[in-house]
């Protein structure tokens, strides 16, 4: 095989991209592998478009290259007799710059290792004062030396087609006029958010570093006039968790630990809401750390990422783990690459290294248009290595793809043994023709009979008070009158002010409304917490990860589909009945028609409950 054409392959005049693809082109026919098919354009094109441009079309090749190339000869003919036109440079491709002080390039190695970065990204990583001092030319010795390596952040994949290599798209590159490299540039929109990348820019990565050592904890007994050396006891490796596994966690992490040492991949881990998932893994990261393995603990959100840090520290004294989240980023300071990574997926598309296990942690809560860029991206780092997925809420698809090549394992129950509160199906057609249900849902405009717009002014005006569904309001009363506190949810943000409103009329107490953009959000949710408040209404910003002791949960047009979807009502439906205190809790969908979304929730939930009963994990 050939050298790879990052690690040698330094360019001149042509765009990086198109330096590898030539390369690539050479090389591939040089050493007799198949001549690519899909070749963006034959090289003859390229040429003539270069030479149109008034660009040299000539590129170097580092001497290391030519030392170590058996076919030498053949390509210094092949250079000059078969792309007779273009004009090939052989020897060193540039005076060496001045080598980047010792501690500067330390820290390029270390912020680059296992990852790829772009000039800029590796710049903002620096420490203040190293930054002023930087210079790309340090970057191009620290190739030359053989400790850095680089390529296209867009270029030639292995079929030839061109690709992204941070997000591994293929199908929507796209070319436009670079004024940089004065020809059409290929570049990736689907991960520009992430900062534009076009093919002529560099991604760079440290020369892989030496494997870390295998994390062990084991114990070194005292010498003894037996044991002149004293004794090494070799003890499995066990996380420290704050507090003892329930029998269904219990039983999930032992099936999770001998699925990933069987090596089958991939895993779905199905949790009831409020199982507790995360700490189940754990058994499964010690096995792979005592065996040497490289683990990934990655998930979509920020502080979801910075809290699984956390407990991963806690849970691994000891052990080097690095942390990588936008805005803060923890990197052991020095020796080999830390053998357990925890970063945000946005994060983890930067890695470089593959992984033997990688978690991903609450894989449903991406935004759709997410989800290809995470696959590919997964696919990559967990390569030849155990894929594991936890979730409350697994996609059908997931289900599906997962059961036919991989295994599910189930935490059914949560840990007071109480069954998941199933919701009960509130329906009146009449519904339908009330502003924000039936046509109208998601439109969120129109608040007719909910009581006008408010307004201080207008408040308490003949007429303006406003209605409430008799559905609605047999719930509501339902819960006051048995002194518990309801949480109602509705589909869009423009509904939460006038709904609270009216509620506030008709039943004359406190109702406070909340949703993504309001100030008062912390308030609210501490009100709740500390019981202040009996009633709230809110958008789908309260359906995850939070626990409010004691509340009910009903959900306003609940057939809205476009908002409530499967997955957001289990979330919701298990926000009740989390804590010991109060195991039990309601849970009303309240609509004009059954969706297939909410049959499919009830679904999902009763599944988990009857499986949970099977295996004796219920009271
Ligand atoms: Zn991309
Ligand atoms: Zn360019």
């Amino acid at each position: 095989m050939p050298p790879a054409p990052g690690a040698t392959l330094a360019t001149k005049a042509l765009p990086l991209w198109l330096a590898e693809l030539l390369a690539r082109r050479l090389f591939g026919s040089l050493a007799g592998e198949r001549v690519l098919s899909s070749t963006f354009f034959p090289l003859y094109k390229v040429y003539w478009r270069l030479r149109g441009a008034g660009l040299a079309a000539a590129w170097g090749f580092k001497d290391t290259l030519w030392q170590d190339n058996p076919w030498q000869d053949t390509l210094r003919q092949q250079g000059a007799t078969q792309e007779q036109d273009v004009e090939v440079e052989v020897g060193a491709d540039k005076a060496a710059a001045a080598p980047p002080a010792g501690a500067l390039a330390e820290t390029v190695l270390r912020v680059t290792s296992g990852r790829y970065l772009s000039v800029s990204e590796i710049k903002a990583e620096l420490p203040r004062e190293e930054r002023a001092a930087f210079r790309q030319e340090y970057l191009d010795d620290l190739v030359r030396r053989g400790s850095l390596r680089f390529m296209a952040a867009v270029g030639p994949g292995e079929s030839g087609d061109i690709e992204c290599r941070r997000c591994g798209s293929r199908r929507r590159i796209a070319f436009s006029w670079c004024a940089r490299c004065a020809i059409a540039c290929p570049e990736c929109p689907e991960c520009r958010d992430m900062g534009r990348m076009r093919g002529c820019d560099a991604l760079y990565t440290a020369a892989e570093p030496p494997a870390p050592p295998a994390f062990r904890q084991d114990t070194t007994l005292a010498a003894t006039p037996a044991a002149p050396s004293g004794v090494t006891l070799v003890t499995p490796l066990q996380p420290e968790l704050p507090f003892a596994l329930s029998k269904a966690q219990a039983q999930a992490a032992g099936e999770l630990a001998a699925a990933s040492a069987a090596r089958q991949s991939p895993v779905l881990v199905w949790a009831a809401c409020g199982a507790g998932k995360t700490e189940v893994a754990f058994h499964a990261v010690a096995r792979e750390l005592e065996s040497g393995g490289r683990v990934l603990v990655t998930a979509p959100r920020r502080d979801v990422v910075i809290d699984l840090y956390h407990r991963l520290e806690a849970a691994f004294p000891g052990c080097r783990i690095g942390g990588l989240w936008g805005g803060g980023r923890f990197l052991p300071a020095a020796g080999p690459s830390p053998q357990l990574i925890v970063a945000t997926t946005h994060q983890a598309m930067r890695l470089s290294a593959s992984f033997s296990l990688v978690i991903l942690d609450e894989c449903d809560a991406f935004p759709y248009n997410v989800t290809p860029m995470l696959q590919r991206t997964i696919a990559r780092l967990s390569e030849g290595g155990v894929f594991i997925q936890m979730t409350a809420t697994p996609a059908l698809s997931t289900r599906r793809q997962v059961a036919a090549s991989g295994r599910i394992i189930y935490i059914p129950a949560r840990h007071h043994g109480h069954p998941l509160p199933v919701p009960s199906l509130h329906l009146d057609r009449s519904l339908a023709s009330w502003p924000g249900g039936g046509v109208e849902a998601g439109a969120g405009g129109e608040v007719g009979r909910w009581g006008g717009r408010g307004g201080s002014s207008r408040e308490g005006a003949a007429g303006d008070t406003g209605q409430v569904p008799k559905v609605l309001a047999e719930v509501i009363g339902e819960t006051l009158a048995g002194g518990g506190r309801l949480l109602v949810f509705v589909p869009t943000r423009a509904m939460v002010a006038p709904v609270a409103r009216s509620l506030q009329q008709n039943f004359n107490i406190e109702v406070a409304g909340v949703h993504s953009a309001s100030p008062e959000r912390d308030l609210v949710r501490e009100k709740l917490r500390s019981r202040e408040l009996a009633l709230v209404v809110c958008t789908t910003i309260f359906e995850r990860g939070l626990t409010f002791p004691g509340v009910d949960v009903a959900v306003l047009f609940a057939d809205n589909e476009a908002v409530f979807d499967r997955a957001t009502l289990v979330q919701i439906a298990g926000r009740p009945g989390r804590t010991t205190a109060f195991p039990e809790g309601r849970v009303y969908f309240i609509a004009a028609r059954k969706s297939r979304s909410m049959l499919g929730a009830v679904e999902d939930i009763r599944y988990l409950n009857r499986l949970a009963g099977e295996r004796k994990l219920l009271l």
